[in-house]
């Protein structure tokens, strides 16, 4: 039996997958990705990126474009029925604890930056899934649904939160999946006639946050977020039964709903989930071994899916290179690492809950005096420092060297790959 592993399939182009691809490559191995979408997926609104995505981002080389293609937000403005404030956050104090190393970004815009460092290098199957894996001693088996059968040395999952590999190896999501108690759903629209640049404009109720903010292509991301009862398909409905359940939820709500409720019927690009998060005792079953959502999605309540995907998928690739490819030694210390730090990261969420969507009037109140004090300089140092830190070091995982494959001079202008 050969432990030593070279070929390694990983399903998914998300977050996760193009980063675990990008230092798997960087360190001598052969990944293959397959995505499911005809194309890298680019949906999603303006996430929060910092911490230790941030500095894994910087491994890649990647942050002069983060800076470039984010935005600076000025301000978190909470307002009422009437759209007029009722608290504001001052967004640069938070910017000025963090370092400056934070920016909030498109999701779309993250994900193609990630895929654009290994676009062309790693052999990338869009628009085709696995449909079965079968592991013996020495390699995996892997059927997809379009393409020929093909064996690899290990397969990793890093397809979200409904993994297929995960179903497919390690069960059903029932088991795994535990739903928070809310609904998450987020689309962009072109040509909504107010802007506020900068500002993340957003309405609560008790139970429902409505929030919009102005992308610099002239398109506006919006993002909502309410409580509903657990679906049995886990939110995962069909388009026209998304737009009727946010249609129930905000329709007849103050503020802008009804127009943006009218935008988002018009909408291409709905996303629409259960806030969920994953837990499992264990990532990996032999071969296969799992990455992100799949499986410590720590839900949007942890405002850090996507930095957690990308520095899961560094460790996991410097593991695999210090094992020198003995997958069951990696694997293990993957987890025993990584896991406790998630299991922090996940009972945080938890805690943050109330305030994405406080269920009551006085809740809501609460959460407009609480984001008040947030301006206070050392109230914000204490809550980046003490309440959002990354308590991970990374130092012990240097970036290593740059191997031919991507230090061509193919990357987007101003990026220079893996600088670290
Ligand atoms: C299009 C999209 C929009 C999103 N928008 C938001 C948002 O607005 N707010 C939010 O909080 N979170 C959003 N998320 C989730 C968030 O981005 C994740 O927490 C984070 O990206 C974790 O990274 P990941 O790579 O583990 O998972 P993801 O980013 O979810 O990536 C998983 C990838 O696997 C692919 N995939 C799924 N099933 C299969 C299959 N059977 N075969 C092959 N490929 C498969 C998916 O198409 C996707 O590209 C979004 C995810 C996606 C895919």
């Amino acid at each position: 039996m050969s432990r030593k592993v070279r070929n390694i399939l990983i399903s998914g182009a998300g977050i996760a997958g193009p980063t675990l691809a990008y230092w798997l490559l960087r360190r001598g191995f052969t990944p293959t990705i397959v995505e499911q979408a005809p194309s890298p997926r680019v949906g999603g609104y303006v996430i929060d990126f910092w911490g230790l995505g941030w500095e894994v981002a910087e491994r890649m080389g990647l942050t002069p474009r983060l800076l470039r293609d984010g935005y600076r937000m000025k301000e978190l403005r909470l307002v009422n029925d009437a759209g007029r404030p009722v608290a504001r956050l001052d967004v640069d104090v938070f910017r000025k604890a963090a370092g400056d190393r934070f920016t909030s970004i498109h999701r779309g815009d993250l994900a193609s930056s990630i895929y654009s460092l290994i676009d062309g290098k790693v052999d990338t199957i869009f628009g085709d899934s696995i449909l079965s894996i079968q592991q013996d001693p020495d390699g995996v088996d892997v059927n997809f649904r379009n393409s020929a059968s093909r064996r690899f040395d290990l397969v990793v999952g890093a397809d979200g939160l409904h993994s297929n590999v995960r179903a497919l190896v390690f069960g059903d999501e029932g088991r795994y999946e535990r739903y928070l108690g809310y609904y998450a759903a987020s689309f962009n629209a072109p040509g909504y006639p107010i802007r506020d640049k900068g500002v993340y404009v957003s309405y609560a109720l008790p139970g429902r946050q409505l929030g919009r903010y102005a992308l610099r292509d002239g398109r506006t991301t919006f993002f909502f977020v309410f409580i509903g009862p657990p679906d049995r398909n886990g939110g995962r409905v069909g388009n026209s039964e998304h737009r009727a359940a946010l249609q129930r939820a905000f329709g007849g709500a103050g503020w802008e709903c009804p127009a943006i409720l009218d935008a988002m019927n018009s909408s291409d690009d709905l996303f629409f989930d259960a806030v969920s998060q994953v837990r499992m005792d264990h990532w990996s079953v032999g071969r296969v071994v799992l990455l992100g959502d799949a499986c410590f999605c720590p839900s949007l309540l942890a405002g850090q899916g996507s930095a957690l995907a990308m520095a899961g998928a560094y460790l996991l690739a410097a593991e695999l290179e210090a094992a020198d490819g003995d997958y069951t030694v990696a694997f293990q210390r993957y987890q025993s690492r990584f896991k406790p730090f998630i299991d922090e990261k996940q009972k945080g969420a938890l805690r943050s809950a109330g305030w994405f969507a406080p269920r009551t009037r006085l809740g809501v109140r609460l959460r407009n005096q609480v984001t008040r004090f947030m301006n206070a300089p050392l109230i914000s140092t204490w809550m980046v420092k003490r309440l959002f830190a990354d308590h991970f070091d990374l130092s012990p995982y240097p970036s290593g060297s740059l191997p031919a494959e991507i230090t061509d001079k193919s990357y987007p202008e101003g990026v220079q790959a893996g600088k670290t």
